[in-house]
């Protein structure tokens, strides 16, 4: 059994944390920042998150002035904004996520971008992350939905790290990581009507399971358990679009795709999608074949370029069938309403 390092959670109100903090700077996403400013405290500075480029984010340091706590309010760009703030100031740091399908709360390094790349460059522990439930279940359902992606990734990542440990490659295997990695898609199998609803008890299991996620990564210093082959076919298709999307849906399509490549799990990840109600079928991401089968066809060299490690890609041969019968697979997805 894991013993692990669980960063401190609340379960609460914002309004009652924002009340409760001296002078604060908020780090916050729009929405729903104007929203719930008219029901708070107000803070000293309002800080609108935009991106983790160094060269803004020095210029935010710069003109910060003398509150005394540091609070993210909202999505990712905002809980990291607010990382990077707390750990460059040294202000204590009051995390509270607005939506479930993120795990910036949840780890402890400062990811920036520097020319376009990201480096993580320190790291800070929050005095806790509020999970707000009644506010996490006002967002739009499908950003919440999307939380499944990164349990989700779960499947293909521990199948890529058995491969690699069999091939003497990479990190050596972990029977309690992936334990962990088990638990958690057993888990979410048995969450997955919950999430679809949105209720109460799929927001708290969302939160809980990046909590451990977060905690696991943070202990084994690697993430083999819950990322393989399925983060480096979504890194590489916005490598090639330079698209945003919503991380968890397009990890949950990519888990489909390499789950088909690996001959192992498409009908179980198929099945969690369904019953969860997550977006992930192409049409609905936007996503086109062509683009893809680029994504798919480039992976090899991709992961290669990017020194990502050993995986289902290293040792299948890919090439436009592969993309074909791949595109088939998540082309067979659901199909959400917007
Ligand atoms: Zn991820």
């Amino acid at each position: 059994m894991l013993d692990l390092p669980l960063f401190p959670m609340t379960e609460g109100s914002h309004r009652e944390v924002l009340d409760g903090v001296s002078s604060y700077t908020a780090c916050v996403s729009e929405p729903p920042w104007s929203t719930l400013s008219a029901g708070v405290r107000p803070p000293e500075r309002v800080i609108l998150a935009k991106n983790m480029d160094i060269d803004h984010l020095e210029s935010l340091i710069e003109a910060e002035g003398d509150s005394d706590v540091v609070v993210g309010v909202g999505g990712g760009s905002a809980l990291d904004t607010a990382k990077f703030l707390s750990w460059k100031t040294g202000k204590p740091l009051f995390q509270i996520p607005t939506i479930t399908s993120v795990d910036a709360g949840f780890t402890r390094d400062v990811g920036v971008r520097v020319k376009g790349n990201v480096q993580y460059i320190g790291a800070v522990i929050p005095e806790t992350v509020v999970v707000d439930v009644d506010l996490i279940r006002t967002a739009p359902p499908h950003l919440n939905r999307a939380g499944i992606g990164d349990v989700l990734s779960c499947m293909t990542g521990l199948f890529d790290w058995g491969l690699a440990c069999e091939r003497g490659e990479g990190v050596a295997w972990d029977a309690d990581l992936a334990a962990l990695g088990e638990e958690l898609l057993m888990e979410l199998e048995g969450s997955a009507d919950e999430v679809a609803d949105v209720t109460s008890d799929a927001v708290r299991w969302l939160a809980g399971a990046y909590r451990r996620i977060g905690a696991a990564c943070m202990q084994a210093q690697h993430s083999r358990f819950e990322e393989g082959s399925e983060h480096f076919l979504a890194y590489s298709y916005e490598f090639h679009t330079g698209d945003q999307q919503i991380h968890g849906e397009l990890v949950a399509l990519c888990v489909v795709a390499m789950a088909a490549l690996q001959t192992e799990g498409e009908e179980r990840a198929v099945s969690i999608i369904s019953r969860s109600g997550a977006r992930a079928h192409p049409a609905d991401l936007g996503i086109e074949r062509e683009m893809f089968a680029r994504a798919v066809i480039d992976l090899p060299d991709y992961v290669r370029r990017q020194d990502l490690d050993y995986s289902v890609i290293d040792v299948t041969p890919i090439d436009h069938r592969v993309a074909d019968r791949l595109w088939s697979s998540v082309s067979a997805l659901p199909r959400r309403a917007a």
